[in-house]
């Protein structure tokens, strides 16, 4: 079976939608989303459009500022301090990567945790770690679960989960997400021995790691759901070409229960949490309008 991220995350996206008009109601807060976009790497534009869209299809406002490649660090954070500063705004979103010469970590610490959308200042991930109330969680992640669950049920607890990639923005996060539901949680890396084996014992697979069609078939525990994370461009025989993601699907689809498609699984849920994030920022720290 196919789980369908593009209607999952269109669902939510409408049940969000309900929730900012509630919120306008009760409390005269519109949650606003500020996206900053330096430079012109092309994929990140259509991620950009992507965002300011569907911000505005749920009723969101929203804002961009494009920014000169060669914009210096010191210019992006006097943009950031305002961004901070100013009430309308309750998420702040730094399209990455970021040029060269800007350190992207000095720029998402910049960001005040409280409109940090994304879900990587150190306070954010902190408070996941620390299963502590009132953080704002990595998008990817929080869509893989929701994926996981939309199959399996609310209950995961005593599922055993392998991610595979140990990033910040999804191999970890999604580990401690799924820690979080109780599932007994293995994290595999590029120093793994005999990922095959360990990847069939998983009831729940995730894969993160970048790498086209890695996770063959025969990795996979009959029944398994299998969560897709990787979105790789692969050359086709026509020269064009067309995206994959890092389990091969073909193989997969006949062993596992369920799994997310690339793309149209994962990846749609990405922007609708981001959107999740926001209205959960303004309804927790948004400032009513005097
Ligand atoms: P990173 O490159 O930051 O991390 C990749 C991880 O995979 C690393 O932990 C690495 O291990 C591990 N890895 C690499 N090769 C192997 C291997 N042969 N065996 C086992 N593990 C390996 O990638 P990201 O986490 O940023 O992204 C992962 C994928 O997800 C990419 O395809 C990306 O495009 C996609 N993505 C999709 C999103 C979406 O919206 N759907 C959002 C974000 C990412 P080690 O740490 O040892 O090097």
């Amino acid at each position: 079976m196919n789980i369908d991220g593009k209607q999952v995350a269109a669902d939510l996206r409408q049940s969000l939608a309900q929730e900012v008009a509630e919120l306008k109601q009760q409390t005269g807060i519109t949650p606003g989303l500020t996206v900053v976009l330096v430079g012109e790497d092309p994929a990140s534009q259509v991620y950009v459009r992507n965002k300011v869209k569907q911000t505005q299809e749920v009723g969101m406002i929203s804002n961009e500022f494009r920014m000169a490649a060669d914009t210096s660090e010191e210019a992006l954070l006097a943009k950031l301090d305002e961004l901070n500063n100013d009430p309308a705004v309750h998420g702040i979103l730094v399209q990455l990567p970021l040029p060269k010469h800007i350190n992207e970590s000095r720029i998402i610490e910049s960001i005040v945790p409280e409109k940090d959308v994304d879900g990587f200042h150190a306070m954010n991930s902190g408070r996941l770690m620390n299963g502590e109330e009132g953080a704002l969680v990595p998008c990817t992640p929080q869509g893989c679960v929701i994926l996981a669950k939309k199959h399996l049920g609310d209950d995961l607890s005593g599922k055993h989960a392998v991610v595979i990639g140990r990033s910040n923005i999804v191999g970890k996060p999604v580990a401690m997400l799924l820690l979080q539901e109780s599932c007994t949680v293995t994290i595999a890396h590029s120093r793994t021995k005999d990922l095959p084996a360990l990847c069939r014992e998983a009831d729940i697979l995730v894969a993160a790691v970048g790498r086209p069609e890695m996770v063959k078939g025969d990795w996979i525990k009959p029944g398994a759901t299998v969560i897709d994370v990787g979105i790789n461009r692969i050359a086709t025989e026509d020269s064009k070409s067309r995206l994959v993601g890092d389990v091969d699907f073909a193989e997969a689809e006949k062993v596992a229960a369920a799994i997310t498609p690339v793309p149209g699984g994962v990846g749609p849920m990405t922007i609708a949490c981001l959107l999740k994030n926001t209205i959960e920022a303004a309804r927790r720290f948004g400032v009513r309008p005097q």
